[in-house]
């Protein structure tokens, strides 16, 4: 079950138009964060370490509506905090369907189960289940027993009704890609469309978290994780951003292309810093200096950071703004696909097959 081809056209189509009619700054997601309280306490999640005040509060439909009329972007990502305690979002879902976008619903699955009764499954909509790996890994960095197997049968149950359904795992300093590998074979076996895998991010208010990657040790790391992977492996994401987390690829943040709103408004510059928020988008756009920020600033809270929300974007308009982006990620594709079916080979031999590994047929 890939991504609709729908969804890639939208998204081809918004990207290509931009460029035509010579527009820059235009977003592809919106991170849309309905309320940050959560029913866990992961320690590497800075947002639920704000005031107790904002905790309190959340966005209304209207206000999400708004938001994401205002800033045009094809997807909206409605994260968190977790979206599920929010008392209207079956309606929230609803409108930014009906308004075309396509929604990925973030979540831990913790109320999964319970909240799919009131949620209609629809091409537009898509479930993006948190889970760091298996069981043992993502309940310790849940920081509570027993959510691994709640998320297992949520996604089961979403399936069964034919909910879209996509995982996202964020890797940090610890995590074993062996393991990481055979917890993406299982996944693959739900159902799921797609996997989705980010490296974490030192947020100041999670600065105790002593797991957070360095640029040098996350790119070794998802080498491990992605090379000689299987064909059954899905992703999405593109080839580029995948390539750029294991340093065959280079790319700048544009983190314009993934904007944040919150109850606090437009934040800025990105998801993972606030340096100050907006009351507009516009005002986003036009007072922000986006020179501060990404590797090449120098910005220290940039040096180290490869997350999809600054970099996804920027592989797309790779991918679609120049032949050589393109011309990679056919390449990058083709390359993978190969090596993956040589690993499958490889894999059925081990496992007494009569292929051998260079795909002849042994005795
Ligand atoms: S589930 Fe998500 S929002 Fe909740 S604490 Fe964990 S990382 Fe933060
Ligand atoms: S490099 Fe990372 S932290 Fe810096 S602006 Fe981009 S997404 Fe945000």
């Amino acid at each position: 079950m890939p991504v609709p081809l729908s969804q890639t056209w939208s998204v081809v189509r918004q990207v290509v138009g931009h460029a035509l009619r010579g527009e820059r700054q235009k977003p592809l997601v919106l991170m849309l964060e309905p309320l940050l309280r959560c029913n866990l306490a992961c320690p590497g999640c800075g947002k639920i370490r704000q005031r107790a005040d904002l905790l309190q509060r959340q966005l209304t439909p209207a206000e999400c509506f708004a938001a994401a009329d205002e800033c045009g972007a094809p997807i909206v990502s409605i994260a968190g905090g977790e979206p599920l305690l929010h008392p209207h979002l079956a309606e929230i879902v609803e409108g930014l369907v009906a308004r075309g976008r396509f929604v990925y619903l973030c979540t831990n699955a913790v109320k999964l189960e319970a909240i799919l009764p009131a949620l209609r499954p629809h091409r537009r909509l898509v479930l993006s289940i948190h889970l760091d790996g298996p069981r043992e890994v993502h309940d310790a960095a849940v920081g509570r027993s027993g959510v691994y197997d709640i998320a297992m049968r949520a996604i089961r149950a979403a399936r069964v009704r034919g909910f879209r359904v996509a995982t996202n795992t964020t890797l940090f300093a610890g995590s074993d890609p062996q393991l990481m590998r055979d917890h993406f074979d299982r996944v693959m076996t739900l159902g799921v469309e797609g996997l989705m895998v980010s490296p974490g991010y030192a947020y100041d208010a999670a600065s105790g978290h002593a797991g957070f990657l360095t640029r040098e040790r996350t790119q070794q790391m998802f080498r491990q994780l992605l090379q000689r992977r299987p064909r059954t492996w899905r992703f999405n994401q593109t080839p580029l951003f995948l390539a750029f987390l294991q340093g065959a690829w280079e790319l700048e943040c544009t983190p314009w292309g993934t904007p944040t709103f919150s109850v606090q408004g437009w934040q800025r510059p990105c998801y993972l810093i606030a340096d100050g928020y907006c009351a507009t988008f516009q005002e986003l756009l036009q007072g922000t200096d986006w020179q501060r920020y990404g590797r090449t600033s120098g910005n220290p809270q940039c040096r180290d950071c490869m997350v999809h929300c600054g970099y996804e974007p920027s592989a797309v308009r790779d991918t679609l703004g120049s032949l050589r982006g393109l011309w990679a990620t056919l390449k990058f594709a083709v390359q993978w696909s190969r090596r993956g079916s040589e690993r499958d080979r490889v894999q059925r031999h081990q496992a007494g097959g009569r292929e051998t590994p260079c795909g002849c047929v042994g005795s």
